[in-house]
């Protein structure tokens, strides 16, 4: 019998308000692709979106949410994103601070997850326009939380954000 890869379907949320964010966007991307049996299907358009909370006046970020098929397991591939975060130079001191490179999973084959280590779907995903509206570009028929992307997108729609 030929063993077939297992292949799980994914969503990451990508952001950057420090130094060359359109750099580290696209880096990471391309380090994405290159995870072992992972294969990037969809990028969003990118945008620019003011910061949420920590210190006044940070820079805006730039965002965006990519689409994967992937073999590994959501805790490999956590690990894989946060060695990407430290190759673009993420320090992991002031929460909500600004921060070089900020990779999440929005989403992971539909499981649930409540774990502090990694909840599923991303717990704060759906409340936040900078996730919401680049996912709505590739994923229009997601569910989040029980609702359509298209009721998040009016919940968050007073949120600073503009295509970059
Ligand atoms: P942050 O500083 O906002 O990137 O939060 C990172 C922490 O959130 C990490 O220690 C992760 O273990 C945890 N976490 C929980 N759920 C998720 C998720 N769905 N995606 C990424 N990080 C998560």
């Amino acid at each position: 019998m030929p063993t077939v890869t297992p292949v799980h379907h994914a969503y990451i949320a990508l952001g950057s308000n420090l130094g060359l964010s359109a750099d580290a966007l696209e880096g990471a991307v391309a380090e994405i692709a290159a995870l072992p049996e992972t294969q990037v299907q969809q990028i969003s358009p990118w945008y620019r979106s003011a910061a949420i909370g920590g210190p006044s006046n940070q820079p805006d970020y730039l965002n965006a949410v990519c689409a994967i098929d992937t073999a590994l397991e959501p805790r490999p591939l956590l690990q894989a994103l946060h060695q990407i975060e430290h190759h673009f130079g993420r320090e992991r001191q002031v929460r909500w601070a600004p921060r070089t490179l900020d990779l999440d999973i929005i989403w992971f084959d539909n499981l649930t997850s409540p774990d502090p280590g990694l909840t599923l779907p991303h717990p704060r995903a759906h409340e936040r326009a900078f996730v919401v509206r680049p996912l709505a570009d590739i994923a229009p028929d997601l569910v989040l939380q029980g609702q359509p992307l298209s009721h998040w997108l009016k919940q968050t729609s007073d949120q600073a954000i503009t295509r970059w």
